[in-house]
């Protein structure tokens, strides 16, 4: 038998053809003599009806036919009976009658259904990731996916862009994300890096002349893992030369847009996508990931607050902090249990206490009526354009404090009142970033995107006298509060780049040895040039509306970095150790697996 249709392709105007489908059992059932199966493959499903009268070969063999069996079936395309067809179905209106049908694989039971959409542990799910890939939700991500990232390709490629592939065992660059390790056999004791991100190659690629670059680039960073983190990832790198920051972002964002557009999945909240400055951002929303889909903007109360009688503001204040609040409509009806669970909240977000203030049908009820006058509190409501029945939240505290705190809580306050609408994409850009940020531990500057990335040039000068003001040409595409990507216009010139080196404590010679191809590249015709990498897993994510990033990875690692369909990573024999002049600590060795003989 030679298959001619897919399970999702028959339709009513196929009605009297004959057709081969291949697939799996999604549902078997018996009905007067019938027997009914509903066949699944990636496409869709199909009923085939066997009926001993017309086969009775086939019908006895769908006997014993079980779920997630692979079949064969022939038979002829039938109109279903009046009142059988279901809507449900992109075939409902039909089903094949089978002449004939073969076993091409039987299967064992699955350890959970396929046919279902149960929550299923998601160990099991990951351990059988190919019974679980075969499940409509997760197929249909994946499939998602391919289209998303085809429309990418396509839209780059029709604008001049070259699809570049880049090394994946590379030099190790210090500094940034914690990298894998890869050791060589053949020079023992020296070591491959698994890129980060494939930054250097792209912007060697721009001094090569390839002014135009993108890669569907997988990366990967080895670091304590997140929900939304995994030690691989894919992102859509980009390069350009000749280009400005405004270039940039508006490439950047016409793509986002025609693809959000042509999914038709969602609705743009704004376009253009609105810009925000860091500073901006974290006064505001406390986040440089801040989510747009609604306001409750955070309000500096800090004169205010100074001018009242509570202590615990002026100390804040008197030691450099600030007082911020933020209102929460219609939730100035909270109980005492209620508030106190706000404050827990911020305390656990590291604020030393959380004031509450409810806009209460008497008046405002709050422990600070005992510290302001009614003049204050009603100028209070006034600057969080607050009414009553609102509840207002206040945190005085170190600037990042309040942010993260506030920044979160405001977050919470969203959720609660529904505001994250799902059909809605708020992107934005985060503009004039810090270029850098002080490594306590190590005592000097760090590059807060990376090392490569401009200063703006009317901050040039501050790079000598004050550093933590210098702002970087560097650029965030956020989307309903997280960051979708980054990139930033680079240094194309030998000596700006070496003042960084310095600058971020590194030795004119620790930069040579590091960064000295990056360096003498420069000095051969290097075009002004800048780049952003959205990341295609988060992208997707917001896209499909999947809960977590490992539903849109077809093979993806659990939280602590273990693939537990192949058991990645395993212990190696001391003989492979060997091969490549390894050996283990004591501590590790123990778990190790110490046969030579497997
Ligand atoms: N390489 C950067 C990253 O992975 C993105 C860029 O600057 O283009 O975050």
């Amino acid at each position: 038998m030679e298959r001619t249709h897919t399970c999702g392709q028959l339709r009513a105007a196929d009605a009297g053809r004959e057709a081969t489908l291949m697939g799996w059992v999604n549902r078997r059932r018996s009905l007067g003599g019938l027997i009914f199966i509903d066949l699944r493959d990636r496409e869709g499903i199909t009923q085939v009806v066997f009926n001993p009268s017309i086969s009775a070969a086939a019908h006895s063999l769908a006997e014993e036919m079980r779920p997630e069996y692979v079949v064969a079936v022939h038979g002829v395309v039938r109109l279903r009976p009046e009142g059988a067809s279901n809507a449900n179905l992109a075939t409902g209106e039909v089903e094949l009658e089978a002449t004939q049908a073969e076993v091409l694989n039987p299967a064992k039971t699955p350890p959970f259904y396929i046919n279902e959409d149960a929550e299923i542990d998601e160990p099991l799910r990951l351990r059988y990731r190919y019974l679980d890939l075969r499940r409509a939700k997760v197929k249909n991500n994946i499939l998602f996916r391919h289209r998303v990232v085809k429309y990418i390709r396509d839209w780059l490629d029709k604008r001049g862009f070259v699809e570049i592939e880049t090394p994946i065992l590379v030099k190790e660059t210090p500094g940034g994300a914690r990298e894998f390790l890869v050791p060589s056999r053949i020079q023992q004791g020296s070591f491959y890096a698994l890129p980060q991100s494939p930054q250097q190659f792209k912007q060697i690629l721009m001094v090569a002349g390839f002014d135009k670059y993108f890669q569907i680039a997988r990366c990967f960073r080895d670091e304590d893992l997140r929900a939304d983190r995994q030690p691989e990832f894919t992102q859509l790198d980009m390069e350009m030369s000749f280009v400005d920051q405004e270039n940039v972002l508006q490439i950047t964002e016409s793509l986002l847009t025609d693809l959000v557009e042509s999914l038709g999945t969602h609705r743009l909240l704004a376009k253009p996508f609105p810009r925000l400055t860091y500073d901006e951002a974290m006064a505001k929303y406390g986040s440089d990931k801040p989510d747009l889909r609604f306001g409750l903007e955070i309000v500096d109360i800090s004169d205010l607050a100074g001018a009242s009688e509570f202590k615990v503001f002026q100390a804040a204040l008197a030691t450099g902090g600030q007082v911020k609040a933020l209102r929460a409509p219609g939730l100035g009806h909270y109980s005492r249990r209620e508030l106190d669970e706000l404050v827990q909240f911020a305390q656990n977000r590291g604020a030393k206490g959380l004031m509450t203030v409810e806009l209460a049908e008497g008046g405002p009820k709050s422990p600070l009526t005992k510290f302001m006058t009614a003049g204050q509190m009603d100028r209070l409501a006034q600057l969080l354009n607050a009414q009553r029945g609102d509840l207002i939240l206040i945190v005085a505290d170190r600037p990042d404090v309040v942010a993260e705190a506030l920044g979160q809580l405001r977050l919470e306050v969203g959720r609660r009142l529904n505001f994250m609408d799902p059909n809605l994409l708020a992107f934005a850009w985060v503009l004039q970033m810090p270029l850098l940020e002080w490594n306590d531990q190590e005592g000097h500057w760090q590059s807060k995107h990376h090392q490569f990335t401009m200063p703006m040039d009317e901050d040039l000068h501050l790079l000598d006298t004050a550093p933590q003001r210098v702002r970087a040409k560097q650029y965030d595409v956020v989307c309903n509060g997280t960051e979708v990507g980054g990139g930033s216009i680079r240094i194309h010139r030998r000596e700006l780049q070496e003042k960084i080196f310095r600058l971020i404590g590194m030795s004119d010679e620790e930069a040579r040895g590091m960064f000295g191809h990056m360096l003498e590249a420069f000095e051969y015709g290097t075009p002004p040039h800048g780049g952003i990498a959205p990341g295609i897993d988060r992208l997707v994510m917001l896209l499909s509306g999947a809960e977590n990033i490992r539903e849109v990875i077809p093979f993806p690692k659990t939280q602590s970095g273990v693939d537990l369909l192949t058991g990645a990573p395993s212990p190696v024999t001391r003989r492979r150790l060997a091969d490549l002049g390894l050996t283990l600590l004591p501590e590790a060795a123990r778990t190790a697996w110490q046969s030579d003989n497997p």
